[in-house]
């Protein structure tokens, strides 16, 4: 089987980890500020390491005090975990729908949800193609509300220049390993704003204050340290970051493969009038995570099944998130987000990653043409 995504190790990302595990430190070590760093300079801003996408996420809502009642604005087409830590956190989660585009968050549908209860819009680069950051910043500063963006799948974008990390007040990405680089499991918070990145940091680091002149308690002896707020362990072990700072040297190389990849299938499918290929915006120059195309949707099944008979293992990208059942249908019913539910119904993501040969990539096209 052809995977859509996979991960791509090489031997010096494995001397890499084994030259951790020889290390002094394990976890909470030099590695992890390393690693830090190197992403900053990709993204564009401070981060943290965590432990997952979904931990990031946690972070990002933790900063900004999401508490019960708050609402967020999120895009349907995402990957539930968007959602979920903002849900189990008491906020209410509001759908805006997307654009018929690029399936990222319709900004006019943003606007006309916000409320005196939204705490935050949070935008989904969805396939790695940064959303209209400039747009809904726009709202967010007229609203006085936190903007945050889902970039699990869009490290290495940029829009209008500037890399993605570096546009919404706080980023979140992931390192699973079918995104664009991998640390097995892991993740990473990214913002400008150096108060809001602390918050995050401590969320993910059991809330531990060890800067003395930051205590409320004085006189207990060199081994103090304090919690003012709770948090949890998110941290990303020393061996994982030292798998990511190895990743990061090839981050280019990643994106280019994955624009050559791309450039492949749309061309290819250029002259196919039951295959749409995504479109990518000007000013904008995303690492393409995921090659969504959209086919009529009475025969998206039928191509789906057959494309994995064939030895393709083909995805689809995503339900729209407030279909899972733990969403309330009479709260959140069917026709919710039309444009998400019809993009949903059309999709199907082909594979797109570093390791996809030439061969494989005429063998999808050849596939794929052939309905
Ligand atoms: C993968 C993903 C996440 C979660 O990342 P994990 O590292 O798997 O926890 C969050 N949002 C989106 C859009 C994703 O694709």
């Amino acid at each position: 089987m052809i995977p859509y995504g996979r991960q791509s190790i090489n031997q010096e990302d494995i001397d890499a980890v084994i030259g951790a595990l020889k290390g002094d430190f394990l976890t909470t070590g030099p590695l992890v500020d390393a690693f830090e760093l190197a992403l900053e300079k990709i993204v564009g801003a401070p981060t943290i390491a965590v432990s997952s996408g979904t931990a990031a996420l946690h972070c990002a809502y933790a900063a900004i005090g999401i508490k019960p009642g708050d609402e967020i604005i999120t895009p349907p087409l995402t990957f539930i975990a968007t959602q979920a830590t903002a849900a189990l956190m008491g906020a209410k989660i509001v759908f805006a729908d997307i654009l018929q585009d690029t399936g990222n968050i319709d900004p006019k549908a943003v606007e006309a949800l916000v409320t005196s209860k939204t705490k935050a819009i949070v935008a989904v680069d969805y396939a790695g193609h940064p959303a209209d950051m400039d747009e809904l910043r726009v709202i967010a500063n007229k609203h006085g509300i936190y903007l945050i963006e889902d970039a699990a799948h869009s490290i290495g974008s940029l829009y209008k220049g500037r890399p993605v990390g570096s546009l919404a007040d706080l980023t979140t990405f992931s390192f699973f390993p079918t995104k664009n680089l991998t640390t097995g499991e892991g993740g990473a918070v990214a913002s400008l704003d150096a108060d809001l990145l602390d918050k995050a940091r401590k969320f993910s680091r059991q809330g531990l204050i060890r800067d003395p002149s930051r205590f409320k308690l004085h006189g207990e002896g060199a081994w103090h340290q304090e919690v003012h707020q709770f948090g949890l362990n998110y941290r990303l072990p020393d061996i994982l970051c030292a798998l990511g700072l190895s990743q990061l040297k090839r981050i280019q190389e990643f994106k280019s493969k994955r624009s050559e990849i791309f450039a492949a299938y749309s061309e290819a499918f250029l002259s196919h009038k039951n295959i749409a290929t995504p479109i990518t915006r000007k000013n904008v120059y995303p690492m393409w995570h995921l090659y969504p195309i959209r086919v009529p949707s009475i025969i998206r099944k039928e191509i789906f099944v057959k494309m994995r008979e064939s030895g393709i293992g083909v995805q689809v990208n995503y339900i729209p998130a407030y279909l899972h059942p733990v969403f309330d249908p009479a709260i959140y019913p069917k026709g919710l987000c039309p444009v998400a539910e019809n993009f949903y119904k059309e999709e199907i993501s082909l594979p797109i990653h570093f390791g996809l040969s030439k061969q494989d990539q005429e063998e999808v096209i050849r596939q794929l043409t052939s309905f």
